[in-house]
């Protein structure tokens, strides 16, 4: 199957076709024709299956055929994401495959002036992509008119709800036209999701690609017990010994990740850190450096690293074992991208087995532990708490501590899961 039997004019089945890209992905497969239909959609996705293409292409050619109601460049169609960094690999989608059409859009996002935005938004875009609490800040200073949106993507709207951003959505919701085409795309369907769903869309195509284990099985998954105190020394020798050109290295804290990426430096491996404390600019220039190979590790924090279209990435570590087992996931599966494999390694310490149980059970399968000759664990090593106990709060860590490492800059700094 081609694009051009998706029904996708073209001029956008070119500016795929000049990507490299000629056969959908089972989520574009099914998405696309949905989407041209005019209907909603609901889709189960994760990032790596294709979606925002799926989205995006036929968002384009719906705009590009309909004449535009009333006067003006209105905004048209919406798109929120949870942060910065997806919100700009969104909008560089929308480009890339808008490049033979004549729309005009642009992004707003926290962390950056507003100034710039809201010339832009002065002289007329058609497509917004958004994160929701810099929309807000819009909203409230009138400088951006949502009240001629025909569509809304919600993007990752799983983790726009982790993250705390449901009352913000709904804020933008109450803004929008009543009748207008919503997809709401999240990597997983929870009880949250589907309440939020079931008050948005009307009729929805439910659309379920690749169920997340079958990202999961492309990817060697491999377990390093190791002390606490080793980690870091074990790390620079998997690097070196393996000439890992470029690793993703997720770690617990934003203290972590820049400590960390310091001492990988002085071991002689170039390294970055991204997290939600960084500068925009600092965060996209790591991010650019990574890509283009100038560094070869880069340190993340799980909401940092949430969404970044990094292709073909052939190791991920984690330094640290995220807390949420589904977010295990979403790690690993930053290397089994658009169908290519790859390797996830785990350093695991006495502190983490309960979390390594976790994980294994949500995978319903063992992963293979291997220790490292010269990193045997000392047997008597006492486990210590990972997380500190929220001051006079019952959150389990799970929930507590999921802020906004997105827009208007609210940082987590709340107790239990410090990122
Ligand atoms: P996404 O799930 O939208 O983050 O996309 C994951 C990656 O797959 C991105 O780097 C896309 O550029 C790439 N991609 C999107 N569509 C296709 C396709 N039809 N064939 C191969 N790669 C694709």
């Amino acid at each position: 199957m081609s694009f051009k039997d998706l029904g996708l004019s073209a001029a956008l089945v070119r500016a795929v076709n000049d990507q490299g890209y000629d056969t959908p992905t089972p989520i574009q497969a099914q998405a696309i024709p949905a989407v041209l239909k005019g209907g909603d959609i609901m889709g189960a996705a994760q990032t790596g299956t294709g979606k925002t293409a799926g989205f995006t292409l036929p968002m384009l050619q719906l705009l590009n055929s309909r004449p535009v109601q009333g006067n003006g460049r209105p905004v048209r169609a919406l798109i929120l994401t949870p942060t910065r960094e997806l919100t700009a690999q969104v909008h560089e989608s929308v480009k890339t495959y808008g490049r033979h059409l004549p729309l005009k859009s642009t992004v707003v996002f926290g962390g950056v002036g507003m100034n710039p935005q809201i010339q832009t938004l002065r002289r007329g875009v058609d497509i917004l992509v958004a994160t929701p609490g810099r929309l807000l800040d819009h909203m409230r200073q009138r400088t951006v008119d949502l009240s001629r949106v025909e569509i809304l993507v919600l993007d990752e709207a799983d983790r726009m709800l982790d993250m705390g951003f449901i009352h913000d959505i709904r804020k933008v919701l109450a803004a929008l036209p009543r009748q207008r085409q919503t997809l709401l795309f999240s990597a997983t369907f929870s009880d949250e999701i589907r309440k939020l769903a079931a008050g948005l869309l009307i009729s929805p195509t439910v659309i379920e690609v690749a169920p997340r284990n079958t990202t999961v099985e492309k990817v060697t998954q491999r377990v390093h017990p190791v002390d606490r105190g080793s980690k870091r020394a074990l790390l620079s020798q998997l690097i070196r010994d393996g000439d890992w050109k470029q690793v993703l290295v997720f770690a617990r804290t934003k203290h972590g990740s820049d400590r960390l990426a310091r001492q990988l430096e002085q071991d002689g491996h170039t390294s970055a850190a991204i997290h939600g404390n960084k500068s925009q600019g600092a965060r996209t220039q790591a991010l650019a450096h990574f890509k283009q190979g100038r560094v070869r590790v880069l340190v993340a924090t799980d909401i940092a690293a949430r969404g970044l279209d990094i292709n073909q990435l052939p190791h991920v570590v984690n330094y640290d074992l995220p807390n949420v087992p589904e977010d295990y996931v979403h790690r690993i599966g930053r290397t089994g991208r658009a169908g290519k494999g790859g390797a996830a390694v785990s350093l695991v310490c006495v502190d983490e087995h309960k979390l390594l149980r976790d994980i294994e059970k949500l995978l319903n399968c063992r992963i293979d532990k291997h220790v490292v000759p010269g990193f045997e664990p000392d047997p008597n090593e006492k486990p210590q708490p990972l997380f500190k106990k929220p001051a006079g709060g019952r959150r389990p860590p799970a929930q507590a501590g999921r802020r906004n490492d997105g827009a208007r800059g609210r940082n987590s700094a709340s107790a239990g899961r410090v990122r």
